[in-house]
């Protein structure tokens, strides 16, 4: 097609590199989200909300590093730290000063960290919540979301043909999915049904904004009955902040929703655009990671190894990318330019009579491409009452010409057409947006 051809055009460098990947990555990628046709780009440069792929093309990038990068791209204070950081080593095999500052840094945030455990991934934090869940209740069956993302260990692989839909996806053993509970988030009545019916439920587990940074919203009050329904059955709450964390507020989700997690993990902004993640929460939960307390209890000590947690340059980046956050308006600048966004795009939208939509809170946005046909007004465009299913299913193969459309005009979104703005987008990335749409 055309904007195929135009794409080509554009991006020879990217094309040289992705046939060289070809015969060495499945799919010549190393992230599922990377996948794209005819290829993606290859990028070598990035700052404050842009980024330049191999053949000099600029984009306004709103990917942020799967949204890591509440501060943009290379902020000085966080590639400064790391910077200084380098030049003292990389690994010690040993505890070292900066993860003290780093553990203050998410305490000072988050209270309800009582106490915490880094990881290498939010992968790692969601597999070691849902484990001290477990252990800590002696309940085994997990309550999660559909669509909801945790990563991708055993526990909370979703393939692509069952998508979430709590059946096994190939190499995952049948007995995880018998052990998970699957809901609708919004569905207060399903939820009491299912805590009523069974008592073996550890854990509830749930993205506090909503499926994939609220591309499906959770209502706020949803959230809180959640709180409720838990706390009576005895269940933990997990609230995976991996996204949210530190990005919707200071505090995270928790601060912004005012609902208090018994667990929750990090990752992302966690760690200021390095590799990092962490588990927090209640400190008689993570105790069934301290020696000292378990052996006292006559417990069995949950292991916690990985020979990246707390290192040192994710240490460094994610204390100064914590201390940003805490002492200026980051997080509020980001969701005021996002809101801007996604009325200009909206704008946008309406003047063409393009009956589709953008919608999003916080920092995030999401283009509804209507799949059902549904008429709506784009400036007055509620998620909360459409259903589930059109929000997620949005039509593929549009979506993968739209985007690269937008690449060719200098914008680069995520796969579904969304994605988060930094504190250093403003009006020209608005702008720019806009006219590419
Ligand atoms: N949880 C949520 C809500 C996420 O969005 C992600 C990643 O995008 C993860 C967990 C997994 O984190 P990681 O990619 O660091 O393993």
């Amino acid at each position: 097609s055309r904007i195929v051809a135009a794409f080509r055009e554009r991006t020879p460098g990217s094309a040289a590199f992705a046939e060289q990947a070809s015969d060495l990555f499945p799919s010549g990628i190393t992230h599922d989200s990377r996948h794209q046709y005819p290829y993606g780009i290859y990028v070598t440069r990035a700052e404050g909300p842009r980024k330049w792929d191999v053949d000099g093309n600029a984009y306004i990038d709103f990917f942020g590093g799967h949204g890591s990068l509440l501060l943009g791209h290379r902020h000085p204070v966080v590639a400064a730290a790391v910077a200084e950081a380098a030049t003292e080593g990389t690994h010690y095999g040993a505890s070292h000063p900066r993860e003290i500052a780093w553990g203050r840094a998410v305490q000072r945030l988050v209270p309800a960290a009582e106490r915490l455990r880094f990881t290498s991934s939010g992968t790692e934090a969601t597999l070691m919540a849902v484990r001290l869940a477990r252990a800590f209740t002696g309940k085994t069956a997990l309550l999660r979301f559909r669509g909801h993302f945790h990563g991708w260990h055993d526990h909370m692989a979703g393939g692509y043909s069952n998508h979430f839909d709590g059946t096994p996806t190939p190499g995952v053993l049948s007995g995880v999915a018998e052990q998970t509970v699957l809901l609708d988030a919004n569905d207060l009545v399903g939820l009491r049904a299912a805590l009523a019916a069974r008592d073996d439920i550890a854990a509830a587990i749930i993205e506090p904004t909503g499926a994939s940074f609220g591309q499906v919203p959770v209502e706020p009050s949803f959230l809180h009955a959640l709180r409720e329904e838990t706390t009576r059955h005895g269940v933990l709450l997990i609230m995976d902040e991996v996204v949210t964390g530190f990005r919707v507020a200071r505090g995270g989700a928790q601060a912004a929703l005012g609902v208090t997690p018994d667990l929750m993990s990090f990752a992302k902004i966690l760690a200021g655009g390095l590799p990092g993640g962490a588990v927090a929460g209640r400190e008689d939960v993570l105790s069934l990671l301290d020696f000292g307390v378990t052996a006292k209890a006559g417990r069995e000590k949950i292991a916690h190894q990985g020979t990246y947690n707390a290192n040192p340059l994710s240490a460094a980046a994610g204390t100064a990318a914590l201390e940003v956050i805490a002492t200026t308006d980051a997080n509020a600048r980001a969701n005021a330019t996002a809101a801007t966004l996604r009325q200009a795009l909206n704008a946008v939208l309406a003047e063409e009579r393009v009956p589709w939509a953008v919608y999003g809170t916080f920092s995030g946005f999401h283009l509804f491409m209507n799949p059902e046909g549904a008429v709506i007004d784009p400036l007055r465009f509620d998620p909360l009452a459409m259903p589930a299913s059109a929000l997620k299913n949005q039509p593929k193969d549009l979506a993968a010409k739209l985007r690269l459309a937008l690449q060719i005009h200098g914008v680069d979104t995520n796969g579904r057409i969304g994605g988060v703005l930094s504190s250093t987008h403003g009006e020209a990335e608005v702008r720019g947006a806009a006219g590419a749409l």
